[in-house]
């Protein structure tokens, strides 16, 4: 579990340094519009702590993750999606490009499967 300073954009973002279109917060996750949204809508959740992905993650980040995709839902049918997908990549194979877990909420289009 990485223990220093967040140096990631996201750790910027939620020290306020880097401003960003904030949809949610709570005292475990941050939402904001994604910069080079992917579909019509398109929300980045990120949990407060400081994870670099899923694989970074043990036993006591259940509830943080459980909330993580439980507030997807929430901020999903907030913005009156019918459907959404919710996408974490985890590691640089995957396509993970910001070191902070974050999920994407991803919706208002059609979107194909599989993913590439
Ligand atoms: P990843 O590829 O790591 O799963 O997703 C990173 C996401 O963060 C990308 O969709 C990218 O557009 C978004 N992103 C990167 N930098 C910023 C930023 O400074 N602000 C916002 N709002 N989104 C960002």
């Amino acid at each position: 579990m990485p223990d220093g300073p967040n140096e990631t954009i996201f750790g910027a973002i939620l020290r306020g340094e880097i401003p960003s279109d904030k949809v949610y917060e709570d005292d475990l996750v941050y939402a904001f519009r994604d910069i080079n949204p992917a579909a019509p809508t398109h929300i980045l959740v990120i949990p407060k702590k400081y994870v670099v992905n899923c694989m970074d993650c043990g036993e006591e980040d259940k509830e943080m993750l459980g909330h993580l995709m439980v507030t997807a839902a929430k901020i999903a049918k907030d913005e009156g999606l019918e459907g959404y997908r919710f996408v974490i990549n985890n590691g640089g194979v995957a396509g993970q490009t910001v070191f902070h877990l974050h999920a994407h909420i991803i919706g208002g289009r059609d979107l194909s499967w599989p993913p590439g």
